[in-house]
Formats: structure tokens, sequence, C-alpha cells
């Protein structure tokens, strides 16, 4: 089930799937559960920061089109803002300051200095050609640079943005500066200051949260049998991961179509099937299922590493998995949430399952900073170790406060940021 097709012409549809609201009701969930009096509230709901700025790009027919691009930086009280930047055709200010807000409790749940931003361009990827999308990515990174720095805010990828668009930043950025600066985002090619380990971090967090969240539900990888949607960067390198684990992946899914094997996909050999077609459809050893089916197979674990609002009100009754690992960023909406977690289904929340990505990104930062690069085997340890830190003390704060994981995991994250506002003080 698409986002879009969920909320065709369903005003309560749509109001269940706003990601700002979806933000603001876990936020005031855990503000109630830490008795935050509402002038702390107000500060933390508000987003420090919001820009939007407006691209003129000559494209490659030789006309000038003028896109409209955004930045919102939610908070800096822990350290500058981390988040992505991305491209497509719906964005808008209030997904992207929904998603400035979850950056900065992401980081606070993995205790990263940083606090959260996100941007946005309004454009169809799909559609221009590199040069123009350099062109883009490089009009947009003027017109936001007066508020960007390593020290500031330091963007990394998110939908339809990649290593190559980070390069463009950290090149047009440089070249302002008048010196390389290579912390000014993540997310970049290993040549020009990447991070070992930065591509698969995403996904082996979600691996990392899976093995740490079989332990409440009692299963041992091996006896687990995993649904997958998304086959990118999150779904494809965490089944490929979870399957190396030991785990029975038995359906994954990409935008095209799914696929299932009750016995157990090979993921490799369905992982090279897609580096060379582009899609799953055709692979031999599977059947090919309806998608819009998928969620709602017979398994134990769920993965959802595709888009947001794909768990709703319409769907959750039917979903059979005991456990729900988010790879991706809202896949499911607050309502769905409360209904899977009242029958008992333990919901690994995105802002803290998906946090191996920004875990990473905090090291890649670290790195360039230091001039001095750490191999792949100690980012791996690095990045297990804080996730199965931050695993620990949601469970714990989950424990402490009698709720679910998604509700400890904003406790914690909230508690944090108004620690350091009370210590910090007001300036004015
Ligand atoms: P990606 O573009 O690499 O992959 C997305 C995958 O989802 C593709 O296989 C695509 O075909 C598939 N897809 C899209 N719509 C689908 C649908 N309706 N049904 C089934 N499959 C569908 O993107 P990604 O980087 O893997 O990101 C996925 C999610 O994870 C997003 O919500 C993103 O914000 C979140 N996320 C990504 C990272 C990261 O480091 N990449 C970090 C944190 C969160």
């Amino acid at each position: 089930m698409s986002s879009g097709h969920a909320l065709a012409n369903d005003p309560a549809m749509q109001e269940e799937c706003n990601p700002f609201l979806s933000m603001a009701r876990g936020f005031n969930t855990a503000a109630d559960h830490l008795e935050l009096d509402e002038g702390l509230r107000d500060v933390l709901r508000s987003p420090d920061r919001e820009l939007k700025v407006s691209l003129p790009v000559r494209m490659d027919d030789g006309r000038v089109k003028v896109f409209t691009g955004y930045r919102v930086q939610h908070n800096t009280l822990r350290g500058p803002c981390k988040g992505g930047i991305r491209f497509a055709p719906d964005v808008n200010l209030d997904e992207v300051r929904a998603l400035a807000a979850w950056m900065t409790w992401k980081c606070s749940v993995v205790n990263l200095p940083f606090g959260g931003g996100k941007g946005g361009v309004i454009c169809d990827p799909r559609t221009m050609s590199k040069g123009e999308l350099e062109r883009l990515t490089r009009a947009y990174t003027i017109a936001i640079m007066d508020i960007l720095g390593p020290d500031r805010d330091v963007p990394a990828p998110d939908m339809n943005t990649n290593e190559q668009t980070m390069a463009w930043i950290m090149d047009t950025y440089s070249m302002h500066a008048r010196r390389t600066t290579t912390a000014i985002v993540t997310g970049k090619p290993l040549s020009i200051g990447g991070s070992q380990g930065r591509r698969e971090a995403t996904g082996r967090g979600v691996m990392i949260s899976a093995n740490q969240a079989l332990k409440i539900v009692g299963l041992r990888p091996e006896d687990t049998r995993v649904v997958v949607q998304g086959s990118g960067n999150v779904g494809g390198i965490g089944a490929l991961l979870m399957h190396q684990e030991g785990y029975r992946i038995t359906s994954l899914s990409d935008m095209y179509g799914c696929i299932y094997n009750e016995n157990g996909l090979d993921v490799p050999a369905v992982m090279l099937h897609l580096k060379e077609t582009g899609r799953l459809e055709g692979y031999a050893e599977a059947e090919h299922i309806e998608s819009s089916t998928q969620l709602e197979l017979d398994c134990d674990v769920l993965v959802p590493a595709a888009t947001e609002n794909q768990i709703t009100s319409r769907n959750a009754d039917r979903i059979q998995a005991k456990l729900i690992v988010e790879g991706a960023n809202g896949p499911t909406t607050a309502v769905a949430s409360k209904m899977l977690e009242d029958r008992g289904v333990v919901i690994v929340p995105d802002i803290l399952a998906n946090a191996g990505g920004v875990t990473v990104s905090y090291f890649e930062w670290v790195q360039d900073r230091m001039g001095y690069f750490w191999t792949q085997e100690i980012v791996n340890s690095r990045l297990e170790q804080i996730m199965v830190q931050a695993f620990d003390e949601v469970a714990e704060t989950a424990k402490r406060y009698q709720v679910g994981l998604r509700t400890a995991a904003y406790i914690l994250a909230i508690d944090r940021v108004a620690t350091v506002y009370r210590m910090r003080g007001l300036f004015s």
C-alpha cells in the first residue's frame, strides 16, 4: 500500500498519516510521562529555524527553472544539526519539519552530540539529467550555506540523494569557504573523507536492533522468519546482514513487486539479481506475490524499510508478526502503533532501529575532523556498542514507565534534551 493510495480522498487517513501530527503525538505522550511544563514543551517542540529558498537552475534545454528548497534546524542544544536532504516531488515544509524533529530525538536516543535538522528540494529526480541534478544541488548548497557548517549543521543523504550529491555539496561549500571542508556533510564517497561501514550502517543497526529485540520475544535468529519491505540501502543490506546472522528471510519487496519463499530466500542471490536487473521482478527461486499483501504475511519479524505510513489503522489488524523493527522513518502511524501494541506486538521504533546510519555519520564527522580514519572493524564494533547500549536504555525506560518501546525512546530522548536545556538555561 503506498501512502498516496492510503491518503486518497480520506481526511481521517490524511490526518493519521500527517508526519508532523505523528511526531507531535509521540512527543506529547512522552512529555506527559516526564511531566514537562508547558514552556519547556514549547521550546522543545518549536524548530529553531526554518529556511525556504528559491533555486534558479539552467536546464539542459536552456530554460531557467526555479525550484523550491527547505532546510529546517529543529534543535541545537546538544550540538550541530544533523539530518538528510531529500529530493522528491511531494516534499513539503510539514514533512521536513517533522523529519528534523525526529532527527533531534534519534540523535539523542543514541546519545550523539548532535541536534536535528532536515532538508528537502521539490523536484522529480527521475526526470532530471545528472548535470541538472548537479546544478540544482550546488544552487541549494549556496542558498542554505549561511546556516551550514561542521559546527552548525551537517547534512547527509536521504531519499533520492546519495554519495555523489554529498560530494557536490562538499565541493560547493569548500570552494566558497576557500578550503576543503570534508566535515560539512556525511555519507560521502570514501575517497573524499567518507567512513568505512557508512553504506551498511543503517541495515547493520536494524540487524543489531532485531538481535536485541528477539530476546524480548524469546526467539533465536535461526528460528525466525522475517519479511522485509524495501530492498534498498536499509532493506536490502539489512536483509543480507540478517541472512548472514542466520535469520530466514521469507519475503522481500521493491517498488515494482514482491517475492516470497517460505523456506527462506537466498538473499545474496536476490541482491545479485537486483544489481543486474534493477528490480526483484524475474527472480526465479521464489513466488511473486501481490505487494499489497506482503506486510500481512505469516512471519515472526516484519521490517518495513521502504517508506512512511505503510502500517495504518487499515491494515494493522491483519499484521501477523510478533515483532516489528522499523527500518524506514515513520512506517507505522501512531494510531496503528497503538493498535499493535495493545495486541502485544513489540515495535522497535524508527528513532532507535534505524539510528545506525546517523551513528556512523557521527563517526565520519569525527574522523574528518581528526583527519584520521578507522578500519571497518573499529567502525562496526563501535556501532554495535552504541546500538546495544541505546537499546538497553530504551528497554529499561520502557520497564520503568510501563510503556512500549516507542514511547520509551521518546521519553529517553526528550529527557536528555530537556536536561541540557535546564543546565544551559535560557540565553536572552
Ligand atoms: P532506498 O531508495 O535505497 O530504498 C528504498 C527501497 O524501497 C527500494 O527498494 C524501493 O524500490 C522500495 N520501495 C519504495 N516504495 C515501496 C513500496 N511502496 N513498497 C515496497 N517497496 C518500496 O532508500 P533507503 O535509504 O533504503 O531508505 C528507506 C527508508 O529508510 C526511508 O524511510 C529512509 O528515510 C529511511 N532511512 C534511511 C537511512 C539510510 O541511511 N539510508 C537511515 C535512516 C532511515
